[in-house]
This record gives C-alpha cells, structure tokens and sequence, in this order.
C-alpha cells in the first residue's frame, strides 16, 4: 500500500494558492496553520506567531472565540439556509439589516442610508454597487451616465466588475481588464507622489484638481460614481490627505455623481472609528462592507444604499419589476447570526476605542524602534491601520531597484522569528493590523520581533540598495 501522503505533500499535488508566485510556493512551501488563540496563531509544526495581519484586516475580534462557534452551531441547527427571495426572509438577516442600518446612520452621521443587501464577499459587495449605479441612472432616463472612477494603487476586489475597479494592472493583466467605462484617477499618496516642497494641502488640491479635469473631459453625464476606501488598504496603507475628500465630495454633488465608499477593509473599528465614513465626515451614497462585518467567521457582505438610490429603485420598480440581481447566500442566516454576535464583542469590549489607543502606541513603538533605520522612509496610519513604507534612499525617497524585493525579506525574517505581518504586493510597504483585541505587551514583543528582523536583513538591504 502506497503511504498516505504528508499534508505538505497534498498541498503541492492538488491545491491551488491565489494570489501567490507558483515558484515561490514551491520553494518555499505551505505553512498550515491549524490553530489561533486571541491574536496568535500556531502552524502544523507546533509553532506560534503573533498574526499582525489579522488574516487580510478580517478578525477584528480576534482568533478562536468560541462564543461565534456556538451562535453558529445553534443558528445552522436552527435553521440551516433561507434565501431572500420572493417574500422570504430569516430572522437573522432581518435583525442584521435593521442593526447595521442603524449603526451606520449613527455613528457614521449618515441619516440618509436606507436599506441593506446582503452578499458573500468584498468583491461581490462593489459588483453589486457597479450594477446598482447604472441601474439607477437607466431608471432616471440617462444611460449614458455609467462611467465610475476609481483611484490608481485601489484594491476593491477581483471579479470583472470589481476587479475593474481595482486600479493595479496586474490583476488585470491578462483578463482583459478592466471593463469599458471604469476610469483611473491618481492615488492620493502624499508620501509618494508628493512634490518636492509640495505640502499636504497643496498637494489634495492637486489631486481635486485631476479629478475635476478627469470629469470635464469626460463629461459629468457620463460619470455615474466615483468609489474609494476612506483609508486605502492595499494600495499602501493610506490615510486621506487633509482637505482630499471634501474637495472630492464638492466635486461629485456638482455633477451628480454618487459616491461609493468601499469599507471592506475600514468598516468596524478598523480606523480607530466605527466607520471611515464617520472618521473622516464622508456622505456615501453605497457603502460595501465585509471582513469585519463577521470578523471573518462567516462569509458576509453588505451594501447599504441611501435613500436617493432607494428612493429611485423603489419608485420605478413598481413599473420596471424586481432588481433582478442577488446572490443564492444573500444574507445566509448563519452568517448573519454570526455577525450579530460579532458586532456584540465589538460594542460590547469597546474595540474601537481600543484600536484607536493601541494604533496610536503601535505607531509610537514602531517609530521609537525603527524609526531611524535608514530604509524606513515612512510610518503612518490610522487606529490599527498602520504601513511601513521602505525606501532604498531616505532623503530622495528613492524605490529600491528591485521593486518590493526588500521590504519582503524583512516580513519573511519577521515570520522567522515569529511574526506575521503583510508585505503589500505592489508597493514597497508592509502593514501592520492585528485583532483590536491587541495588548500593549503583544504590541511590545511583535515590535521587538520585527524590529530584530530588520536587524538581521540590514546587509541583505544595503545589497538590495546600492
Ligand atoms: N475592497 C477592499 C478595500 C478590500 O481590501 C478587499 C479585499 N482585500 C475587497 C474589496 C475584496 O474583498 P473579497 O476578497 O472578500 O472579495
């Protein structure tokens, strides 16, 4: 009989990792991590990391809480499945819409958002803006109106739609991406794309004044939405520079324009706040919503549209029919149970005040340990939403040569010795945002861990940097 094969060995033959470099993985293989606990996580062999990733921003309440387990046991006993379709409903997916409802329009000011959709997933919630936004335009009598603008460097999923929307041409690469209609603007990373003697403020201006001309040549009845992330994720861990949005939202109540606000990421306590909307005074017109929506226990996502959107599909779909969009999981009970109970911990524990005060001592220990390291160009965030960007030349914040090869040799160090952290794909920054159950003693040993990585790979850097 042939020996049954090592799940190292399973993992090599059958699946496949998204996202992730084939030769990469097969050097290096799979890490299985089989167990967490609060925000630590240990693999097959045994070993513990501290994740300060909190897998992709999701598990705001952090690893094995086994409260969720049990809401989702008795909730799939309960009732397993339930569609919203026709006149159905669940108990739950009701209860989740009216809570989420109601959360958002307080602690995000927004007294204009009027009902939710359910969906599975960050991607699924866009593609339902994508679609809601031409629908409503049609249903006005203006078809026309359907373009969406989207930021250079922003990650809003990986569907056609979604992906589309997604302004990093490798996920387009090759998918004959992005569809007609989406149109790219510039990121607003003042770090980055700031002019020499640039300031803040001049340089949103700047970024206004793109968008303006973006519109103009495109003409303002053609652009239906524009769609950005209060705080961009992915694309570099960036917090909106001063003055950037109510430049932008001026810009869309001009030209009737909705705007999208994408939350996947800051939704939930994320950015020190409820929500970035409230942060940073945004008047959405969609909101999408997932990971911290369940903290990742359960697939989940929502959309919640204001009631000038409601307002349009309500009227005309007496005479137009249903909205013939939604998916078969749209508000599965069992997610919804689960994110009830979810956003129970989170008021419950006070986690967003909690991820305000821990991201302003991480960002404070981070600075005070490697602030001065010559490749350390920046260290910003919001609540637990930090980034560290690298830079091969300080004073001329100047790219290594080999584009993102350094700040991963640090992450993949840091793994090592015992923490996880995410060196971004497509710009040389890593991110750091555990669970917002994070301790200042966790936070002190991660920076210590990382800040030994950097220690270990400083001749690695200088190599990379001459
Ligand atoms: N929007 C943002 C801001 C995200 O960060 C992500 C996922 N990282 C998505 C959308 C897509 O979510 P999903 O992977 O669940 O489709």
């Amino acid at each position: 009989a042939t020996p049954p094969l090592s799940l190292d060995d399973m993992d090599r033959q059958s699946l496949f990792h998204p996202v992730t470099s084939i030769s990469d993985h097969i050097t290096s293989g799979p890490v299985v991590y089989t167990r967490g606990d609060g925000v630590r996580l240990t693999d097959q062999h045994g070993r513990e990391v501290i994740d300060m990733g909190a897998g992709l921003w999701c598990v705001n309440v952090g690893y094995g809480r086994a409260g969720l387990a049990d809401v989702a046991a008795s909730a799939m006993r309960e009732l397993s499945f339930q569609h919203l379709f026709g006149s159905a409903a669940s108990e739950p997916a009701i209860r989740l819409a009216d809570r989420l409802l109601n959360l958002f329009r307080r602690e995000a000011c927004a007294p204009q958002m009027a009902r939710v959709f359910f969906g599975t997933s960050g991607s699924d919630a866009n593609d339902t803006a994508f679609k809601l936004v031409r629908y409503y335009n049609n249903l006005l009598g203006r078809p026309r109106k359907k373009k969406i603008i989207s930021r250079l460097g922003a990650y809003h999923g990986v569907s056609c739609a979604s992906g589309s929307l997604t302004g990093i041409s490798a996920y387009h690469k090759g998918f004959d991406l992005p569809l007609p209609d989406v149109v790219h603007v510039s990121c607003p990373h003042y770090y980055r794309h700031g002019l020499p003697g640039e300031s803040e403020a001049a340089f949103a201006a700047r970024m206004v004044a793109e968008l303006r001309a973006t519109i103009e040549r495109e003409g303002p009845d053609t652009i239906a939405a524009f769609i950005a992330e209060p705080v961009m994720g992915t694309g570099g861990v960036v917090p909106p520079p001063a003055g950037y949005f109510q430049g932008v939202q001026k810009l869309l109540a001009e030209h009737d324009i909705l705007f999208i606000v994408d939350e996947v990421i800051t939704g939930f306590g994320r950015t020190g706040s409820w929500f970035g909307s409230g942060k940073y005074a945004l008047e959405p017109d969609i909101v999408s919503l997932a990971k911290g929506l369940t903290s990742a226990y359960f697939p989940l996502s929502a959309s919640i549209v204001s009631e000038r959107v409601w307002r349009v599909l309500e009227a005309t779909s007496r005479t137009t029919g249903a909205f013939m969009h939604g998916f078969t999981y749209s508000g599965h009970p069992v997610g919804c149970a689960v994110a009830l109970a979810n956003l129970d911990i989170i008021a419950g524990e006070d986690l967003v005040s909690r991820s305000e005060k821990m991201g302003r001592y991480l960002l404070a220990r981070l600075r005070e340990s490697i602030g001065d390291n010559p490749f350390v160009g920046d260290i910003r965030g919001t609540g637990l939403m930090v980034g560290i960007e690298f830079v091969a030349d300080r004073a001329r914040r100047q790219d290594f040569p080999a584009e993102g090869a350094a700040h991963r040799l640090v992450a993949k160090r840091a793994q090592e010795r015992g923490v996880l952290t995410r060196a971004l794909p497509f710009l040389p920054v890593t991110s750091f945002s555990p669970p917002l159950t994070v301790t200042e003693a966790e936070i002190d040993e991660a920076v210590e861990r990382y800040a030994g990585a950097l220690g270990d790979v400083l001749p690695q850097l200088r190599a990379l940097a001459a």
